[in-house]
């Protein structure tokens, strides 16, 4: 239960992730589909470790690792909500589905 559980956070943190991702390009007009991530300050390409939800914030502690400029916490926050969203959902579905 407990490993279902994780990877339905992880899950959850990836779609938050990827949905941040989203609004943040639409907000700044850029492609929805062509380019990759990258710094907002720097503009340098983001690659993959530096892509995995919560962990990279933490592991960066906060900065990018190429400008050493500062990430939002709003970047781990939602997706960490997104994380424990999916989780309550499951729970929630569990619990009700009895
Ligand atoms: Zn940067």
């Amino acid at each position: 239960m407990i490993v279902r559980l994780l990877l339905l956070f992880w899950l959850g943190a990836a779609i938050g992730s990827f949905g941040h991702a989203l609004s943040w390009r639409l907000r700044h007009s850029y492609s929805l589909v062509k380019g990759r991530s990258m710094c907002e300050r720097c503009q340098h390409q983001l690659g993959a470790i530096d892509l995995v939800p919560i962990i990279s914030w933490l592991l960066l502690r906060g900065r990018c690792r190429y400008c050493r400029g500062a990430i939002a916490l709003r970047h781990p926050v939602v997706e960490a909500g997104v994380g424990v969203l999916a989780v309550l959902s499951y729970l929630s579905y569990h619990w009700l589905a009895r």
